[in-house]
C-alpha cells in the first residue's frame, strides 16, 4: 500500500495553529499590543474598529524590524524572543512562540510599516492569508504599524461564531485593561470607531488604576506592599467598603504579565474575611514579583494561567500581607472618628462674616414642662433659619401623627407605672436630663429608672421618618451651593443614580447634569454638609445594587434607610447638651422610636426596681 501521511503545507498549518491563539478579535489585540511591549515602546496606540471586525491596529514607538526581520516575522516559530530552551526559564518577555503573527496572518489580511531607528527608510508588507502580496520601502515613522484587517475572513464559521459587538469589544477592553495596567510606565490610548475610549498617559499606578477605573476609585485604595526573599508584592486593594458585586476589578500581574489564579484570590478573600457583604468582591491590583525560574508560564496557550513552584508560600504571604495593609489603614472596622462634623461649615454661612453673638436666657425655660417648648426640639429644622446645632436634627412635624407633648406621656414595655415617667418637679430642678457616655450612648433619667439610647441608630430612626415623609410629599428643602461641584460615577454606577434622581430631589438634592461619567451637584438637602455628598450617594448605589434581586425593593424606603444610615451621628461624636436633649425628644416623637429603620434596638431601660436587684 503506498504511503498516505504527508506534511501539511504551512497555510494550513498555520490555520489551524491559529485557532488556538487567535480565538476572537480580543488575542489579537493582546498579542499586537505585547509584541509593542516586548519591542520597548514608551507609546501604544490601539485603533479598533466594528469590535475589532474590520480592524485592529497597534501603533508603537518601539524598535521596529529590519526589512528581513519584518518578513520572517510571519513564519511560524520565528522569534527574536529566546534562542535555546534555557531563556525559557529567565524569560523577561511576553512572547516567546513565534506564533502569534503567523497565526493572525493566515485569517485575517495584514498590513505592516516598520522601521528601525537608524534606518532611513522602513518596511511595508501586506500579507492576505498567509500570502505575501506586496513588500515594499516606505517612509514611515521609527516603530511598527500593524494592521489586521477582516479577520476570519477565509474562515467562516469562526467569523460567524463572533459574539455581538458589544461582547467582542467588552474582550477587547479587558485585554486592554490587562495589558496597559501591567504597564503603567507606557502612554496608551485606545479608539473605537473613531472616538477615543481611553487615553492613559504616562504614570505611577496608582494613577494608571484611577485612569482607568474613574477618578471615584482614588480614595478606596489601600496601598500593599511587601517584600521577601521569594516575593515582593506592591499595588493596591480596594476598601471592603467599595466592593463590587462582580469580579470586574480583580487583577493579579506576575512579572507584569496578567494572570487568572483561583488560588492566590483565594488568598485575598481570605485576608478580607469577616469584612466583606455576602456576594461582594475584593477590589484588587497586585503585581507580584518573583524570580522568572520559580514560574513555569509554558502551560497554557494563552498564557493566562501560570505554575508556580511554592505556592503555598506566595498564598501565605499574599495573605497576611494584605491583611496587613487592610489592618493599617484602620479598614477595620470602619469607623470615622477623625472628623467632628459639627466643625463644618454650613454651606450658606462660609461667607458671612462673623457677628457677635448675641445671647439670651430664658431662665424659666424648661424643655419639658409643656407642649409649646417640647415643640421647640422637635420641629423640622428644614423649616426655617434655625442655629446650626438644630440642623444636625432633622425632627418630625408632629402634625397627625403623634403630638409630642413631654416625656410624661411616653410608655416603655419596662413601665409598669401609668403615670408620668419623668419625675415631673424634680425635673426642673436638676438641669441634667441627659449624659452621654462615651460618646455613643445618651443616658437619661426616666421616672421608672434610666433610658440608654444609642445616639447613631436613634439618628437614624428620626432622619429616617423625616426623610420617608419629604419623599412622600416631596416637600424636600434643598440649600443652593455657591459652588456647585461634580462627583464621578462609574458606567454602572450612572444609571441607578438616573433612576433615582426624582426621588433624591425631593429629599433636597438639585442635580445639573449627569453626564458620560459625572453628575454635578448644585443643591443638597439642607441638613448635608457638602463633604458628605459623596459618601451619601456612593453608599445608596452600593444599597441599591445590593437591593436590586430582591423582589420586595421599593426606592423609596431604601433610599430613605441609605440616607439616613450616612448622615446619621456617628458613634464618637460628641454631642452637647441640647443637642442630646434635641435627639431624645426627636427620637420619641417618631412614629416607631424603639427600631431603628435596620430593625435595630434603638434603647433600652432599666428600672429601679432591676437596678435594686443587681444591688441586693
Ligand atoms: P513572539 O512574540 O512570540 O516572538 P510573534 O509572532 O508575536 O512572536 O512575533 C514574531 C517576532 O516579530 C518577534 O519575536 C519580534 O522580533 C517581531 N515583532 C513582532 N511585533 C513587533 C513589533 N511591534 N516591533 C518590533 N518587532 C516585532
Ligand atoms: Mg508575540
Amino acid at each position: 500500500m503506498a504511503d498516505i501521511i504527508q506534511l501539511l503545507p504551512d497555510h494550513v498549518a498555520n490555520q489551524i495553529a491559529a485557532g488556538e491563539v487567535v480565538q476572537r478579535p480580543a488575542s489579537v489585540v493582546k498579542e499586537l499590543m505585547e509584541n509593542a511591549i516586548d519591542a520597548e515602546a514608551t507609546a501604544i496606540k490601539l485603533i479598533v474598529k466594528e469590535a475589532g471586525k474590520t480592524l485592529i491596529q497597534v501603533i508603537d514607538n518601539g524598535k521596529g524590524m529590519s526589512a528581513t526581520d519584518a518578513r520572517l516575522s510571519f513564519e511560524r516559530h520565528a522569534t527574536s524572543k529566546i534562542r535555546s530552551a534555557e531563556d525559557l526559564f529567565s524569560l523577561h518577555t511576553k512572547g516567546f512562540r513565534g506564533e502569534a503573527l503567523a497565526s493572525i496572518a493566515a485569517i485575517a489580511h495584514i498590513e505592516l510599516k516598520t522601521k528601525q531607528p537608524q534606518d532611513e527608510l522602513g518596511t511595508q508588507i501586506t500579507i492576505e492569508g498567509s500570502e505575501v502580496s506586496s513588500q515594499e520601502f516606505v517612509v514611515t515613522p521609527e516603530g511598527t504599524s500593524i494592521a489586521v484587517k477582516n479577520l476570519f475572513f477565509n474562515i467562516p464559521a469562526r467569523r460567524n461564531f463572533l459574539k455581538s459587538n458589544t461582547v467582542e469589544l467588552r474582550h477587547i477592553i479587558d485585554e486592554f485593561h490587562r495589558v496597559s495596567l501591567a504597564h503603567p510606565n507606557i502612554a496608551f490610548i485606545m479608539y473605537h470607531n473613531g472616538s477615543e475610549s481611553f487615553n492613559l498617559p504616562e504614570s505611577n499606578y496608582r494613577q494608571r488604576v484611577v485612569n482607568i477605573f474613574g477618578g471615584r476609585t482614588n480614595e478606596k485604595l489601600v496601598p500593599v506592599d511587601e517584600e521577601t526573599e521569594v516575593l515582593k508584592i506592591s499595588g493596591f486593594v480596594g476598601k471592603p467598603e467599595f466592593a463590587k458585586k462582580t469580579k470586574s476589578e480583580q487583577f493579579f500581574f506576575v512579572n507584569h504579565r496578567f494572570i487568572k489564579s483561583p488560588y492566590l484570590n483565594h488568598a485575598i478573600n481570605a485576608a478580607f474575611e469577616g469584612l466583606m457583604k455576602d456576594g461582594c468582591h475584593p477590589s484588587y491590583f497586585l503585581n507580584l514579583t518573583v524570580d522568572p525560574k520559580s514560574i513555569d508560564i509554558n502551560i497554557h496557550p494563552t498564557k493566562t494561567e501560570i505554575k508556580f513552584e511554592d505556592e503555598h508560600t506566595l498564598y501565605a504571604i499574599l495573605r497576611s500581607s494584605v491583611k496587613h495593609s487592610l489592618g493599617q489603614f484602620n479598614i477595620a472596622p470602619v469607623l470615622d472618628f477623625e472628623r467632628d462634623t459639627n466643625l463644618d461649615t454650613p454651606y450658606n454661612y462660609k461667607d458671612k462674616n462673623a457677628s457677635t453673638p448675641f445671647v439670651e436666657v430664658n431662665r424659666d425655660f424648661n424643655p419639658f414642662s409643656d407642649e409649646k417648648s417640647a415643640k421647640v426640639f422637635s420641629s423640622v429644622s428644614y423649616k426655617k433659619e434655625s442655629a446650626p446645632w438644630e440642623s444636625l436634627y432633622v425632627g418630625m412635624e408632629s402634625k397627625g401623627t403623634r403630638d409630642l407633648k413631654d416625656f410624661s406621656e411616653m410608655e416603655f414595655e419596662s413601665d409598669h407605672q401609668t403615670e408620668s415617667i419623668f419625675s415631673g418637679d424634680t425635673q426642673s430642678e436638676t438641669s441634667q436630663t441627659t449624659y452621654q457616655l462615651h460618646n455613643k450612648y445618651i443616658v437619661s433619667t426616666i421616672k421608672s429608672g434610666m433610658l440608654l439610647i444609642d445616639q447613631h441608630r436613634a439618628h437614624q430612626r428620626v432622619l429616617y421618618e423625616s426623610l420617608l415623609k419629604s419623599l412622600t410629599v416631596k416637600e424636600g428643602i434643598s440649600q443652593q451651593l455657591l459652588f456647585p461641584f461634580k462627583l464621578e460615577f462609574t458606567a454602572t454606577e450612572l444609571p441607578i443614580l438616573q433612576q433615582l434622581k426624582t426621588d433624591l430631589e425631593s429629599t433636597g438634592f438639585v442635580f445639573s447634569k449627569i453626564e458620560n461619567d459625572s453628575v454635578e451637584i448644585m443643591g443638597t438637602p439642607i441638613n448635608v454638609s457638602e463633604n458628605e455628598i459623596s459618601n451619601i450617594l456612593q453608599q445608596l448605589i452600593a444599597d441599591v445594587q445590593q437591593e436590586i434581586p430582591d423582589s420586595h425593593f421599593s426606592a423609596t424606603d431604601l433610599l430613605a434607610k441609605s440616607m439616613a444610615k450616612s448622615m446619621a451621628i456617628k458613634n464618637g461624636q460628641s454631642l452637647s447638651k441640647l443637642e442630646q436633649e434635641h435627639l431624645v425628644n426627636s427620637l420619641f416623637a417618631c412614629k416607631e422610636s424603639a427600631v431603628s429603620p435596620t430593625n435595630r434596638t434603638t434603647f433600652i431601660t432599666m428600672s429601679v426596681a432591676d437596678m435594686d436587684k443587681k444591688f441586693m
